[in-house]
């Protein structure tokens, strides 16, 4: 198989945002993860991939003749701190990928931009943005961590940039003591993020910011946003599409548990996929204070504020955009204003339709009565410190069993099934009134077991499986891949991937 074509669209369009870059070369590069799957849904070849020339292509060393890899400008807000300048510091646009046309009657009309992929590399070497003594690279753990979470969000449902490979460079690389060097190469809808148009709006006059905005909005409705072409105000409604896409998003994080962990700006898509998996984690027991990274130390991105914090980093779009959503600055931001006022109505109705659908209800069960029934909910879950994951798996196994049907049953047992459900429970017979309550309801089985996953990447399993990677043995990565690209159907064998973490363990902290 030839070598695919890399475009360079990004490149040729933001000359003023892409640094013309070249990964660094490696000394013999070895393969440690390949996603086949996402390679065939590219059109690339496997086996071309994990040949030399195809790693050659992985670490960026070679990505043919036609490639103009760039590393990418951009500032932002890191934990509510503006900073003007972050970019690629050890991260490289290759180029944009055309995936192959997937059905027939697309004909030959053009490939549709939306369904364009980037491919990006992490760890490909120091380039002019890193800072100060930082050293371009990636290690193999964090680079199969994001491997692994981001593959899992995928088959979660949750948008997301996706892994391709996981490579080892060959380079030692120092970190708390010396450790194998590797890059992730993945693919994103694109890599615009809030911090592009930040960068964007801050550039000298005599770059033209208003012009660089008004390109990249073009772009952001062209690649994800594509109906807001038509509107009477198309960056209106680009502002619009991108507060609707990423609240969703975040209600989608957190009904599955996850902590993105480090939500500055510049790790904010327009696209409205997840992106930069660095500290992130899931929570095992329910509690919307959770925050494991260990530089959140005042809980900024804890799990139950990622809705305001989502917001926040909007506010700051909209700022961006204030030249160009009309040319009377005050109305501009007027309209700024009224459009971001509509996320918390978004993200709600995100966050209790997908409750809805975990317990198993219908569209006919109003927000306001998932709401009512979540609310009772969740400080007994939070008091007892239950599995997040665990609780909705045991609540469908409930429903299946055809459990707590008809009212003629002893109450000792409607106790006992409550116990099993919410595990240290101070207030059981609560939890009995509140099961009748739902259950009055009508919550149906199947529909409980297609929204509630069973195999999460759980942060001691994960770690467990990162160590055991660093020592040369990949087997656990593997099986717990193997578990959590395919959530949601119970297998034999896989146990211990639908366990919480000891409870007497030590609070889980990440790293990045
Ligand atoms: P992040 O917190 O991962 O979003 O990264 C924030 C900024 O730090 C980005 O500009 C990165 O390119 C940069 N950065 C992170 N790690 C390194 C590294 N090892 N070498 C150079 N730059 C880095
Ligand atoms: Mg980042
Ligand atoms: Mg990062």
């Amino acid at each position: 198989m030839p070598a695919p074509t890399l475009h360079h669209r990004f490149a040729d369009r933001f000359p003023e945002l892409a640094l013309p870059w070249q990964a660094q070369e490696t000394d013999g590069p070895e393969l440690v993860l390949l996603n086949a799957g996402l390679a065939e849904e590219l059109g690339l070849d496997a086996d071309w991939l994990a040949s030399d020339d195809g790693l050659r292509l992985l670490t960026g060393e070679r990505p043919g003749p036609e490639a103009k890899p760039v590393a990418q400008a951009y500032a932002g807000h890191q934990f509510g701190h503006y900073s003007p300048r972050l970019g690629d510091g050890r991260a490289l646009l290759l180029g944009e990928l055309v995936p192959p046309r997937r059905t027939r009657d697309a004909d030959d009309a053009p490939q549709a931009l939306p369904t364009w992929r980037e491919l990006h590399l992490k760890g490909s070497g120091r380039t002019p943005f890193a800072r100060g003594d930082a050293d371009g690279q990636a290690v193999l753990g964090p680079m199969l961590r994001e491997y692994a979470v981001s593959e899992a969000m995928h088959a979660l449902g949750v948008p997301t940039t996706r892994a391709l490979a996981v490579v080892a460079t060959g380079r030692p690389v120092r970190r708390a003591g010396w450790q194998p060097g590797a890059l992730l190469a993945r693919t994103a809808a694109s890599h615009l993020r809030v911090g592009s148009f930040q960068y964007a709006a801050a550039l000298p006059e005599r770059a033209d910011p208003v012009a660089v905005l008004r390109r990249l909005v073009d772009e952001a409705i062209l690649r994800h946003h594509p109906h807001a072409a038509e509107a009477e105000n198309p960056a209106l409604a680009l502002y619009e599409a991108v507060i609707a896409a990423q609240a969703e998003l975040v209600a989608r994080w957190m009904l599955v548990g996850f902590v993105h962990g480090v939500m500055n700006t510049d790790n904010m898509t327009l696209s409205g996929e997840t992106i930069d998996y660095g500290p992130c984690a899931f929570i095992d027991a329910f509690d919307p204070a959770a925050s494991f990274s260990s530089i959140d130390t005042q809980g900024r991105y804890a799990f139950g504020n990622q809705g305001p914090v989502a917001a926040w980093n909007l506010a700051r779009l909209g700022e961006t955009l204030v030249p160009v959503l009309d040319d009377d600055a005050g109305r501009a931001v007027d309209l700024a204003q009224e459009a971001l006022g509509g996320f918390q109505a978004t993200h709600l109705a995100a966050w209790r339709g997908g409750l809805r659908a975990k317990l198993g209800l219908g569209e006919e069960v109003t927000d306001a009565d998932v709401a009512a029934l979540t609310d009772r909910l969740f400080p007994v879950l939070a008091a007892a410190r239950t599995d997040w994951t665990g609780f909705w798996v045991r609540l469908a196994e409930h429903v299946a069993s055809g459990a707590g049907r008809g009212n003629a049953e002893a109450s000792a047992s409607k106790l006992a099934e409550a116990q099993m459900l919410v595990p240290g429970a101070a207030d059981p017979a609560a939890v009995v009134a509140w099961l009748r309550d739902w259950q009055s309801l009508g919550p149906d089985a199947a529909r409980m077991r297609a929204a509630n996953p069973v195999y999460i990447p759980r942060n001691h399993l994960l770690d467990d499986a990162l160590t055991a990677a660093e020592d040369g043995d990949l087997g656990p990565v593997r099986r717990l891949l193997e578990a959590v690209t395919d959530p949601f159907t119970p297998r034999p064998g896989l146990e211990r991937y639908a366990e919480p973490g000891p409870s007497d363990a030590a609070p889980f902290v990440t790293y990045c």
